[in-house]
């Protein structure tokens, strides 16, 4: 049941503003999401999403899409150090 108050005004359209917009958007209470840019960013700033991530986001029913629309990664090496 939606509860009756003025939208929530969350400033930032980034990773953190739009969870808190789901999450809020979950419990029925309304936001509104606005972003100083002007239009959607064009180069990733996500290349790999965590594993907790996926579980939270499979939680909230968005996480099979998200897979669906990326590319799975069976393994990584990491360099540091010249190694
Ligand atoms: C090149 C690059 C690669 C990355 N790769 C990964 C990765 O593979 N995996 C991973 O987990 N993380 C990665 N990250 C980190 C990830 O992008 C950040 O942790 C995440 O974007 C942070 O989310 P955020 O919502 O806190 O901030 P942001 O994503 O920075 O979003 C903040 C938003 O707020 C808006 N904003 C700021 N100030 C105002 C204002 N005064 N008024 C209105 N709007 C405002 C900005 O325009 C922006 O859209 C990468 C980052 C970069 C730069």
């Amino acid at each position: 049941m939606p509860i009756m108050t003025d939208p929530i005004l969350i400033i930032g359209a980034g990773p953190t503003g739009l969870t808190a917009a789901l999450e809020l958007s979950r419990f029925g209470i309304p936001v509104r999401l606005i972003d100083q840019a002007l239009h959607v960013a064009t180069t990733s700033r996500a290349i790999g999403v965590q594993a907790r991530t996926l579980e939270l986001l499979q939680q909230r029913g968005l996480a099979q899409r998200l897979i669906e629309l990326g590319n799975p990664c069976l393994g990584a090496r990491i360099y540091g150090n010249g190694k």
